[in-house]
């Protein structure tokens, strides 16, 4: 989702200004901090999505290449 003018600071780095928000927390990030990734479909749709770093390791949010927290 695009942001307006208006939107606050990256809440990952706090310093450039949010231009899209994650798709897994609805957090702002700039261009330097949020992750691009495509989602594939069975029948051959891709999908792409936005996360913030948090999100994009989160197996949970991200599936396709999130990691098992192993300390679990
Ligand atoms: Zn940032
Ligand atoms: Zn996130």
């Amino acid at each position: 989702m695009m942001l307006p003018e208006n939107a606050g600071l990256c809440s990952v780095c706090g310093k450039k200004k949010a231009v899209i928000l994650c798709d897994g927390c609805n957090t702002g990030l700039c261009e330097e901090c949020r992750k691009f990734d495509l989602w594939g479909y069975g029948c051959g749709h891709v999908d792409t999505r936005v996360f913030c770093p948090a999100c994009f390791d989160d197996i949970n949010i991200n599936p396709y290449s999130g990691k098992l927290n192993e300390s679990t």
